[in-house]
């Protein structure tokens, strides 16, 4: 074997090792850029693609946008206006806190970004391409950001190879505005493929009209609304009944302090309380939006910070199979019985 003589990685290449572990795939450029627009207070975010997103993706928000001085570093490694130290990890409020989205995405695309705070006159415009600076300069802009990805992977072939049809790609965007857009009912969202509308919501706050405007009337009349607070956590939304249950998990959605979750313990516990409802290899429609109290949940597990970790996962899992058993079973025309009359 020869040995090479050890050496630090060159910048570039160590961010483009980086952006690999954030950016998989067009979706999760799109997940990241939403999760900023939200972060920023947006009420009103559109996402604009072309070709599944590898061409093009564009992210407009009215959120409070970024000043010309932080500009640069947004896009460096490690650099957020989220996160002061590790203290705060325990308790954390927004959904971004890494530091790593912009200075992944522009390491593997074009990036321009158009961006002003509501107190400044003038807007910046930033370009940056393969983690290079190309140009800032000022323009004029309406209040909030806009970020507009060209050429994914352009500089990564590999990953670029790997990447699913169009349509594939499209559908994979699809479904995270929706999961998004279900997250956030008092945001209004927007979301557009090759120049067709796909998902607009109102952003009235209301989760029921969020989930008609995303799944259409079948699905919002087939549901049961449900709700439970022990000392652990506080789950709030919607559960359908067997006319709206599928061959696949595709409809149950856990959110855990609005941040959208893949769980195998939240879903297979709640498909245990719909056991004796649902046929077998049914999965059941759920949102349920999930609000844990003190540090129950650690989110820092993994980059896409899409798994957690419980405390108590036993808890966890009893509330859950309790909450859908006793909601579907619970029938509405018999009086409550009191035992010790
Ligand atoms: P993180 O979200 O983990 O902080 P990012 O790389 O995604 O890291 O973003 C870096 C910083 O840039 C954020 O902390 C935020 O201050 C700022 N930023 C990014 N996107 C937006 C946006 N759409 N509106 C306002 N500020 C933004
Ligand atoms: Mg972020």
């Amino acid at each position: 074997m020869v040995r090479n003589k050890i050496a630090v990685l060159e910048k570039s290449t160590i961010d483009k090792i980086a952006a690999g572990e954030v950016v998989e795939r067009p979706s999760s450029v799109v997940k990241e850029l939403v999760e900023n627009a939200i972060d920023a207070g947006a009420s009103a975010i559109t996402v604009e693609i072309k070709d599944g997103g590898k061409s093009y993706i564009r992210i407009t928000d009215n959120g409070c946008g970024i000043p010309e001085d932080e500009l640069s570093v947004a896009f460096m490694r490690h650099s957020t206006s989220k996160l002061r130290d590790a203290s705060e990890l325990a308790d954390i409020h927004t959904l971004g806190f890494r530091g790593e989205a912009l200075s992944s995405i522009s390491a593997v695309s074009r990036v321009e970004m158009i961006t002003k705070p509501a107190d400044t006159l003038m807007g910046v415009r930033y370009v940056i391409e393969g983690s290079k600076e190309v140009s800032l300069d000022k323009i004029g802009a309406p209040d909030g950001t806009t970020i507009m990805v060209y050429q994914l992977f352009f500089n990564t072939p590999a990953r670029k190879k790997f990447l699913k049809t169009d349509t594939t790609e499209a559908s994979y965007i699809s479904e995270l505005m929706e999961r998004l857009a279900l997250s956030h009912p008092d945001i209004s969202f927007c979301f557009i493929s090759n120049k067709k509308e796909k998902i607009h919501t109102s952003g009235n706050g209301n989760l029921m009209d969020t989930i008609y405007q995303i799944y259409g009337r079948q699905i919002a009349s087939n549901l049961l609304a449900v709700e439970k607070e022990t000392d652990l956590l506080k789950v709030s939304g919607f559960i359908g009944n067997s006319n709206v249950a599928r061959g696949n998990r595709s409809l149950e959605n856990f959110y855990i302090n609005g941040r959208y979750i893949k769980s195998p313990l939240l879903s297979k516990s709640v498909e245990e309380g719909y056991v004796g409802y649902l046929m077998q290899h049914q999965y059941p429609f759920c949102v349920l939006m999930i609000t844990t109290k003190e540090a129950s949940v650690d989110v820092n597990v993994h980059p896409t910070k899409q798994e957690v970790r419980f405390d108590d996962e036993m808890a966890i899992a009893d509330i859950f199979k309790s909450l859908i058993f006793e909601r579907l079973y619970q029938r509405e025309d018999i009086a409550e019985v009191t035992l010790d009359e």
